[in-house]
């Protein structure tokens, strides 16, 4: 049973990291080294397969630069141990994924609602609730709650896909992320990631600086209830927010 879910597991990394390795091939005709290992460390593809694939097609993978990669992701990693925190995410469980992913779309519904002036001041999430801090000086009224749980709502009956791209911090600019443009960044080399619900075909509804992980499709958040809008300190608001059964449920009792 559980070789079965592993190969299953597998199976699903595979078919994923294939489908990468194909748009990565397709672009340019071949896969680089540093493409090699973005396949290895984000889908977990083994090298040995991406060689194989590319051997297969009369070319090879530069394995200098693969293992350059791998040695500056592991330097990365010592360095981002640090900063992990900083997203707010205590763990890396199913629940806190979802949830990290929702405060991607509510960051976004509150600057459609409220206005540009929105910015991220601070992230805490537990497996049961998300907690969320952004720059706003006014109470929220009902009427701008119930329409940020609506945005959120309706991107995630969307089931848009999440995606990321490795972007300069002036190319994520450009392309209008949001989120913390922060000094850090700088240690963590040229490029960084900006995670991106939607795509050409639903739609982009937001680009975020973020380190991840999140969910593929927001579709599996379920649905989205916030529970409590406060002041945090001066000219900062608060959020507290649910999802899946618990929003559901919050929803629910609301309206009765
Ligand atoms: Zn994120």
């Amino acid at each position: 049973m559980v070789i079965a879910i592993e190969e299953k597991k597998f199976q699903k990394t595979l078919s994923k990291g294939l489908k990468e390795f194909e748009k990565m091939y397709i672009a340019h005709k071949t896969v680089s080294g540093e493409e090699a290992f973005v396949l290895y460390s984000t889908y977990g593809f083994p090298l040995e397969l991406t060689e194989e694939l590319v051997r297969e097609k009369g070319k090879h993978v530069d394995k200098k630069t693969f293992q350059a990669e791998f040695t500056r992701h592991q330097e990365l990693s010592r360095l981002g141990a640090g900063l992990k925190f900083a997203g707010g995410l205590a763990d890396h469980s199913d629940e806190t994924t979802k949830l990290h992913t929702a405060t991607h779309l509510l960051h976004k519904a509150l600057r459609m609602v409220l206005g540009d002036h929105v910015e991220q001041r601070g992230s805490n999430i537990t497996s049961e609730r998300l907690r969320f801090d952004f720059s706003h000086t006014d109470k929220l009224t009902d009427e701008q709650k119930n329409l940020v749980e609506q945005i959120v709502n309706s991107q995630i009956k969307a089931n848009l896909p999440m995606g990321f791209e490795m972007m300069t911090v002036e190319e994520a600019k450009n392309a209008g992320a949001i989120g913390l443009f922060e000094d850090k960044y700088a240690l963590l080399g040229d490029k960084i990631k900006v995670y991106t619900a939607g795509d050409a075909e639903h739609g982009i509804f937001s680009r975020e600086i973020c380190g991840g992980p999140h969910v593929d499709r927001t579709g599996d958040l379920g649905a989205f209830a916030i529970l409590k809008e406060e002041s945090s300190s001066s000219g900062i608001r608060r959020i507290k927010a649910v999802i899946g059964e618990q929003a559901l449920l919050a929803l629910k009792v609301r309206k009765s």
